[in-house]
């Protein structure tokens, strides 16, 4: 950390100050400048107690922090891209994944139906959620535990791997018994108790952006999975909240070339969720490939105009086969491997 003066700072406060980080377990380097003081403290600031204190004392004019708070989720911590393996399905390090599937699971005749037109044209990672988080308590807030018996049904009969949400720790055990890959959702991901207690289940994890974090924030709550040892985890950028009203949120593809760069981890997309509304899945999904993505998740229903939940956003399954065959040449383009073949 770098501690800066006030001008008027003395001798004896800068002295204080001095001990002060000794005894926080840092080396002060002292540089005198022309008109003011800095102290460099030497030592690791994650291993280290916080030297923000000293933003108390009437002589200090900033401490400014030089480490990251988060480590085992950066490039240099591990150089190579992670890749991470869902239910025998490889997303990162080139293989380009499009998750798909119903917002959540309404029926076993409705899910079946979904699965078996996505997996016609070659997807392999089946999204579907048990437990919805809905805005309103009035609106349907998915079947819950029995969905996991339809999520069962659809392995067993398609071989497809399974991502579905975990919105609280009881239900950890009895979905991380179906599924593959566990969503922490936009709105849990700064639930720490809750990441915690997810990193623990061995499963690998899908960890939205929330609605109002930064990616500083994001990054941190990927941290915490790895840091209680989970190192299979995805990255996803589901559009944030801005001023801007015309789109259900606003897809930061600026945080996604960000992530590429800054981390190890793999990110993908969700365009469905950021735009809201079916026209913008496609050009969405385009723009989060040319800036790098590494994977989509794409809404996928078929029937959507009955759907339960966000009926707007969703493909129907044609819909969903004609875009993905569109996007074919622009994941080549980007020098990756859709993952997909059509069966
Ligand atoms: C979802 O993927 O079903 C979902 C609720 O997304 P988000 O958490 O990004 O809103
Ligand atoms: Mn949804």
């Amino acid at each position: 950390m770098i501690i800066v003066f006030k001008t008027d700072a003395s001798r004896a406060q800068i002295e204080e100050v001095k001990q002060h980080i000794v005894e926080l377990g840092y080396e002060p380097r002292v540089i005198q400048g022309v008109e003011r003081t800095v102290i460099g403290a030497v030592g690791d600031e994650l291993s280290h107690r916080s030297l923000e204190i000293l933003r108390e004392m009437p002589c200090v004019e900033n401490v400014i922090p030089i480490q990251k708070r988060y480590k085992l989720v950066t490039r240099a911590y591990h150089l190579q891209d992670t890749v991470v393996d869902i239910g025998g399905n490889k997303l990162g390090g080139g293989h380009f994944q499009v998750i798909a599937g119903p917002c959540a699971m309404e029926s076993a005749e409705q899910f079946h139906q979904a699965v078996k037109d996505l997996v016609n044209v070659g997807v392999r990672i089946i999204r579907g959620m048990a437990f919805k988080p809905r805005t309103s308590p009035y609106d349907f807030q998915g079947l819950g535990t029995q969905a996991l018996d339809i999520l069962r049904q659809a392995k067993k009969e398609f071989g497809v791997a399974i991502v579905t949400e975990i919105l609280g720790s009881d239900q950890i055990a009895p979905v991380a018994d179906v599924a593959d890959m566990l969503q922490i959702g936009a709105r849990n991901a700064q639930n720490y108790h809750l990441l915690e207690e997810v990193a623990k289940a061995g499963k690998p994890v899908l960890l939205k952006r929330g609605l109002a974090t930064t990616i500083e924030e994001w990054l941190s709550s990927a941290e915490y999975l790895m840091v209680n040892g989970c190192s299979q985890v995805v990255l996803c950028e589901r559009g944030i909240r801005t001023f801007e009203k015309a789109m259900r949120n606003t897809l930061d593809l600026g945080a996604i070339a960000f992530v590429r760069e800054e981390t190890h981890l793999p990110v993908i997309a969700d365009p469905s969720h950021a735009g809201g509304v079916k026209r913008l899945v496609l050009p969405l999904a385009k723009a989060a490939i040319a800036v790098g993505a590494d994977g989509l998740i794409i809404e996928a229903h078929p029937d959507p105009t009955n759907a339960l939940s966000d009926a707007a956003q969703q493909l129907d399954s044609a819909t969903f086969a004609q875009a993905l065959a569109e996007l074919r040449p622009w994941v080549t383009l980007a020098g990756r491997h859709l993952e997909a073949e059509a069966g």
